[in-house]
C-alpha cells in the first residue's frame, strides 16, 4: 500500500509514494513563483527511491538551482501542464512534490518556509508560527 499518491490536473501523470514524508514547506522562491503561476508553492519532501511517477506524457524542464549552480530537473505534464516533482541534483536524497498534486492533501501543515527573500510583501509580513528562513533550508 502506498502512503501517498497523486496525480496531474488531466490524470495522465500519476505518482505513489512507498515512505512516509520527510518534510512539508512553503518554497516562496522565484522558480516556483513562476512555474505554479501563483505566490508559492506548498511542497512534500520525499525519499527520492520512494517515488515512483509514471504517465506517457511526463515531461521534465531542467533549472539551476542559484544557491549550488546544480541542475534541477521539474517534472510535470505536457498535456495539462500541472507540475508534479522536484529533483535537486543538491538534494539527491529527495523528491519534492507540488502538495496540490496528491490525493490526500487536507490535513498538510507545513513547518517551515524558505526562500522569504523572495516572499511577497503582503506574506513576508504575515506573523507565523513556523520557522522561516531567508534561502535554502541551512545544511544539517
Ligand atoms: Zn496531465
Ligand atoms: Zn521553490
Amino acid at each position: 500500500m502506498p502512503k501517498m499518491s497523486g496525480h496531474c490536473l488531466c490524470g495522465n501523470v500519476s505518482y505513489t509514494v512507498s515512505a512516509d514524508p520527510v518534510i512539508t514547506a512553503i518554497c516562496h522562491c522565484d522558480t516556483c513563483q513562476r512555474q505554479t503561476g501563483s505566490a508559492y508553492s506548498l511542497v512534500v519532501g520525499v525519499p527520492r527511491e520512494s517515488l515512483a511517477v509514471s504517465g506517457s506524457t511526463l515531461a521534465s524542464f531542467q533549472t539551476t538551482t542559484e544557491a549550488t549552480g546544480t541542475p534541477t530537473q521539474r517534472q510535470f505534464c505536457s498535456n495539462c501542464g500541472s507540475p508534479l516533482a522536484t529533483l535537486p541534483e543538491a538534494l539527491p536524497a529527495l523528491a519534492i512534490i507540488k502538495a496540490g498534486t496528491l490525493d490526500d492533501r487536507k490535513g498538510l501543515a507545513p513547518a517551515v518556509e524558505v526562500h522569504c527573500d523572495s516572499a511577497l510583501a503582503y506574506l513576508a509580513e504575515e506573523s507565523s508560527e513556523r520557522q522561516r528562513f531567508p534561502a535554502d533550508l541551512p545544511a544539517g
